[in-house]
């Protein structure tokens, strides 16, 4: 066994040109996220433990796209997802549509722990919410006034944006130029930044977990990857793996899944299993994950601009970064 290890993540497709106080502050949050999850592993507290605490960290700084600002919807509302997974015995819980529960990735802890299912959403989500007395919070808790002012230029540029994109010709120079498109929509240089964290504990055990407000201008019901299990999220015995990125595309690719098959399988190596995925299971410039081994290994892949993204290891290795 390696130690313990963990990554974070904030989202992948960083806009080239986000502003220098914007950069420092992701880092400043990843950073203190980290030191949140080490704290924690210090104290022997179960992988599981920690992706849940650290991403309720995450959701409730409006920072990244999760929790609080969140993106919004085509109709101005938020639908929040988020999944969870512990590879101890492979349990998982997700959670789709959710419009009032402050830390939806408590509740797919919930969906895991407490329901006879893997995986709720809407009304029904909802309802099991309110049942389990999770904190709940209005509407306009979520709403951030950055995200309304990008919903309305998502809006005029006719586009489903990743959050914080700035869409095509708008302020952002370069973005003018972009031939990227998705499902056939010219969208920006983007920066989405769903969050996600994995963790190996000192005893080896594995989980992942991950969680979004989805696509800014999503039409209403649209669900994502972050939530599919094998897609977005998953943990085995081997790894754990949370993504980030266009969801659609990480979708037809069940990226998390298959660098846990790879590993599984062909006994790959996490690093290797991780690059194969990205560049060979990943249309170009869509996305990217972090990843950790029963080992303590962390690794990462990404093929767009950038990705938020912090890493720390039992014997003393940190890093934060969000370019290539
Ligand atoms: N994967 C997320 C989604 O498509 C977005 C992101 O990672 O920022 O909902």
């Amino acid at each position: 066994m390696g130690g313990w290890a963990i990554a974070v993540h904030g989202g992948a497709g960083v806009d080239p040109n986000l502003p220098l106080e914007r950069q420092q502050q992701a880092k400043a949050l990843l950073t203190r996220c980290l030191n949140l999850g080490i704290s924690a592993l210090r104290s022997s507290l179960p992988a599981i433990d920690v992706v849940e605490l650290v991403v309720r960290e995450l959701e409730t700084d409006p920072l990244f796209n999760s929790g609080r600002g969140s993106a919004l919807t085509e109709k101005g509302t938020v639908e929040m997802e988020a999944s969870i997974m512990d590879g101890n015995g492979r349990r998982c819980g997700a959670v789709s549509g959710i419009t009032a529960v402050k830390n939806p990735i408590s509740l797919a802890r919930l969906v895991m722990d407490k329901s006879p299912h893997s995986y709720l959403a809407f009304s029904g989500a909802e309802e099991f919410a309110k049942q389990q007395g999770v904190e709940m919070v209005g509407n306009d808790y979520f709403v951030t006034e950055d995200n309304v002012g990008m919903l309305k230029l998502a809006k005029e540029a006719k586009a489903i944006l990743f959050d914080y994109r700035i869409p095509l010709e708008s302020t952002c120079g370069a973005a003018a130029e972009s031939p990227i498109q998705m499902n056939g929509l010219p969208i920006s240089i983007y920066a989405p930044e769903t969050v996600g964290c994995v963790v190996v504990d000192g005893e080896g055990r594995c989980a992942a977990a991950t969680s979004t407000g989805g696509l800014m201008n999503k039409m209403t019901g649209r669900i994502g990857d972050s939530p599919i299990i094998g897609a977005g999220t998953y943990a085995c015995e081997v790894c754990g793996v949370s993504c980030t990125g266009e969801g659609e595309a990480i979708l037809r690719g069940t990226l998390a899944r298959d660098v846990a098959a790879l590993m599984e399988y062909k006994g790959l190596g996490l690093q290797e299993a991780v690059d194969h995925v990205v560049q060979k299971r990943l249309d170009q410039g869509k996305a990217g994950l972090i990843a950790v081994s029963n080992k303590g290994e962390v690794a990462y892949g990404f093929n767009c601009v950038g990705m938020f993204r912090g890493f720390a290891t039992e014997d003393g290795f940190m890093e934060v970064g969000i370019w290539d």
